[in-house]
């Protein structure tokens, strides 16, 4: 990994963009850079409490507040409605895959699990070891090259709730509209929550890995209606009940205090930049350039996702001669662009464009790719 520049180079903020590569990795993601440097101002001595904040009960006041303003920030720019309570929980989203059915079919009844990709058959498998679990829509035989359309997916009477993979990180599908089913969604929104605005009415839980476009790894945001707070089955340890983590209760235990303190800062980011309106709209501008010149390539780059289910937050492609994927990893990372494989189980290239990743990066990726095509021959 001689592509990671900024660990062999002397550490300076002059130039605001010289030592640091632009980071197109899916997670643990880039972070933005005045985050990072605020929390290296504060590592010695937190406002003036002769300490860290990694250092301090969870239960003091410097800390307290840090945990309440990163649920209230996360209320406020995702627009959650007061009978959603917001959950830090630890497991990242892989635990939500048991904690969701071992919650929400506690009392029986069947879920529904659409299938768009590697994500949503994790999310499928731990699900069905919980409860009973049918897939009313599946992508695998086309290939998971697009999310259903709204309408696409019937549910059985009784049903649940439907889950859903709002994006899939891996295969680069993402919904562009909602499903439209009588029953109350559920969402995997690891890789794209907080990119785009949530229609709450119609869910009753979404949860994200925060370690893309929120922060850094270690935690999971849940946000869940706080009426269903109380229905784990009762032969569950108390930390996999959602009610052991309600925003009413106290602390239940030690949270991941570091990267929470790190998110509250990154939503503080978000907010300043304009909330989840701008964060949406930088998406698009993103991945619209990354996807421009995959189109504009002739062929020679191709991505493998219809063009209505395209993911803006992870944008998935190959070379026509896949032989030539190595060589375009190996020279972008020399160019300071790192991060390009795709995911280890599909091979190709994935170019993952979270909030924090500047246009600057992009910019520099569509000329490196475009650079790369020219000199094919
Ligand atoms: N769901 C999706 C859509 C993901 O992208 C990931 C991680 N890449 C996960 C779930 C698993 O998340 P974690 O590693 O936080 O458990």
């Amino acid at each position: 990994m001689g592509a990671l520049r900024s660990a062999t180079l002397p550490p300076t903020t002059d130039s605001r963009f010289s030592m640091r590569t632009f980071n197109f990795s899916a997670g643990p993601a880039t972070l933005p850079l005045s985050v990072l440097e605020d929390v290296r101002a504060e590592m010695l001595d937190y406002r003036g409490t002769g300490m860290s904040i990694i250092e301090m009960s969870h239960r003091s006041a410097p800390y307290e507040a840090v945990h309440r303003g990163a649920i209230g920030l996360v209320r406020e720019l995702a627009a959650v409605p007061d009978e959603f309570d917001i959950l830090l929980l630890q497991g990242g989203a892989t635990l939500q895959f048991s904690m969701v059915p071992m919650n929400l079919l506690a009392s029986g009844g069947r879920a529904a699990y659409v299938d768009t990709g590697a994500w949503a058959s994790k999310a499928i498998a731990d699900a069905a070891i919980h409860g009973d679990v049918y897939v009313p829509w599946t992508g695998r035989d086309g290939g998971y090259r697009r999310a259903p359309e709204p309408d696409a997916i019937a549910v059985a009477e009784g049903t649940r709730y439907l889950h859903i993979t709002s994006n899939e990180t891996i295969g680069g599908v993402q919904y562009r509209s909602w499903p439209k089913v009588d029953a109350p969604l559920v969402a995997d929104m690891s890789s794209d929550f907080l990119s785009r605005p949530v229609p709450w009415e119609r869910f009753d839980l979404a949860y994200a890995g925060v370690q893309k476009n929120l922060g850094p790894a270690g935690l999971a945001v849940v946000v869940v209606r706080g009426s269903l707070l109380g229905e784990a089955r009762p032969a569950v340890g108390a930390y996999l009940r959602y009610e052991a983590h309600g925003e009413k209760a106290s602390l239940y235990n030690t949270p991941p205090v570091f990267s929470i303190y790190v998110m509250e800062k990154v939503l503080r980011w978000m907010a300043d930049e304009g909330g989840v309106p701008a964060m949406e709209s930088a998406a698009i501008r993103r991945s619209q350039m990354v996807y421009d010149e995959i189109d504009a390539s002739d062929g020679f780059y191709r991505s493998p996702v219809d063009a209505e289910s395209r993911s803006r937050t992870n944008v998935v492609f190959r070379i026509a001669d896949p032989g030539r994927e190595p060589g375009f990893i190996v020279r972008a990372a020399e160019r300071g662009l790192v991060g390009l494989g795709g995911h280890r189980s599909v091979g190709g290239i994935r170019a993952s464009l979270y909030n924090a990743m500047p246009v600057e990066g992009v910019e520099a990726l569509v000329a490196f790719m475009n650079d790369f095509r020219a000199r094919r021959s």
